[in-house]
C-alpha cells in the first residue's frame, strides 16, 4: 500500500472511530446486556435492587460527569498555561499516539487498580466493583465517583487529548471499552477459543495480550482456594499484558463458580458510590470511617478469613 493510501485508510478509520466512539460500546452494553437477561443473570437473588441502582448510576455518571469534568479542567487549565503545546504533537504517527494511550492511560490505570487491592483507603473507592456476587456486563462500571475522579489515567489522557492525539484517543478508547465491557460479560465470548483444539495456540496470544472473561472473571473469584480464581491480581484493562510482565497473570481457561469479596456489607447506593462524602451509619462497616482498625483487607483470601 503505498503511504498516500495507507494515511487515507488511517484517516478513514480514525473518522470512523470518533464518529463511532459513544455509539459502539453502549450498542455493545445493550447487546450484552440483552442476552445476558436472556439467559436469567439479572433474575436471580445475587442482584438486589440497591446494586442495579450502583450499576446504573455509575455507567451514566462515569461518562456524563466525571470524565467530561476531569477533560475540562485538563483541556481549559492547559490551554491557559501551554497555549503553544495545543496540538503540537499531532503529526505523531498514530501508532506511536497509540502507545502513549497504553503506557500512559491502560499502564497507569493497572496500578490504580492493583493499588486500590492493597491500600485499605483505596480499596474502600473500589469495593463497590467487587461486592456483587456474580459477573454481568453491569459490573464493569461499578466503583465509587472518586475511584474514577482520582484515577490518573483520565487525566493522563486529557494531557494527550490537548496535545493533539483526540481521534487517536476515540478509537483507543472504543477499543478499550469494548475489551472490558466483553471480559465483564456473562456470554464469555472466549469460550469459543478453548473448546476449539485448532484455536489453542490463537487462545495463547489473546489470552496473554487483553483482558479475557476468563482471566477477568478471576479477578473477581471469591477465593484462591478454588484453583480458579485470582482475587489478587488480574488486574489489566485492555491490556493482560501487564499482569503477565509484572508477574500478577494467573491463566487457567476456566471460569468461578463463587464470586465477590469476603466482606459482604451491603450499604445503600449512596454510600457505596458517595464515600468518603457520604458515610455509613453502621459502626461494623468499613464505609463508616476512612480508616479504622476493622478494615477489610482485600489481600486477604476469603478462605483464610472464614478460618480465622
Ligand atoms: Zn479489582
Amino acid at each position: 500500500m503505498s503511504g498516500g493510501l495507507r494515511n487515507v485508510v488511517a484517516i478513514e478509520c480514525l473518522s470512523f472511530g470518533v464518529e463511532h466512539s459513544k455509539l459502539i460500546p453502549l450498542a455493545t452494553l445493550l447487546v450484552l446486556g440483552g442476552i445476558e437477561a436472556l439467559g436469567g443473570v439479572y433474575f436471580d437473588d445475587k442482584r438486589t435492587r440497591n446494586d442495579f441502582s450502583i450499576e446504573l448510576i455509575s455507567l451514566a455518571v462515569l461518562p456524563t460527569v466525571i470524565q467530561p469534568g476531569i477533560f475540562l479542567l485538563v483541556l481549559g487549565g492547559m490551554a491557559w498555561l501551554l497555549p503553544a503545546w495545543d496540538s503540537a504533537l499531532l503529526s505523531w504517527p498514530i501508532w506511536i499516539q497509540f502507545a502513549c494511550f497504553l503506557l500512559f492511560d491502560d499502564l497507569t490505570q493497572y496500578g490504580w487498580h492493583r493499588l486500590s487491592h492493597h491500600h485499605p483507603i483505596l480499596w474502600k473507592l473500589h469495593r463497590p466493583h467487587h461486592v456483587v456476587q456474580e459477573m454481568g456486563v453491569l459490573v464493569t462500571y461499578r466503583n465509587a465517583f472518586l475511584y474514577y475522579a482520582l484515577m490518573p489515567g483520565i487525566w493522563l489522557s486529557a494531557v494527550l487529548v490537548f496535545l493533539g492525539m483526540g481521534s487517536v484517543y476515540s478509537v483507543y478508547l472504543t477499543v478499550k471499552l469494548l475489551v472490558i465491557l466483553l471480559a465483564h460479560s456473562e456470554t464469555k465470548w472466549d469460550r469459543v477459543l478453548y473448546s476449539t483444539k485448532w484455536l489453542h495456540p490463537l487462545a495463547w496470544i489473546i489470552e496473554r495480550t487483553i483482558s479475557t472473561p476468563s482471566t477477568h472473571f478471576a479477578h473477581h473469584g471469591l477465593t484462591a482456594s478454588d484453583g480458579i480464581s485470582n482475587p489478587n491480581g488480574n488486574y489489566g484493562n485492555l491490556l493482560f499484558l501487564w499482569d503477565v510482565l509484572f508477574g500478577t497473570a494467573k491463566i487457567t481457561r476456566r471460569y468461578p463458580e463463587q464470586f465477590g469479596a469476603w466482606n459482604r456489607m451491603n450499604e445503600p447506593w449512596y454510600v457505596q458510590l458517595l464515600f468518603p462524602f457520604i458515610r455509613s451509619q453502621d459502626p461494623k462497616s468499613e464505609l463508616n470511617t476512612l480508616k479504622s482498625t476493622e478494615d477489610y483487607d482485600p489481600t486477604a483470601d476469603d478462605e483464610e478469613v472464614q478460618l480465622q
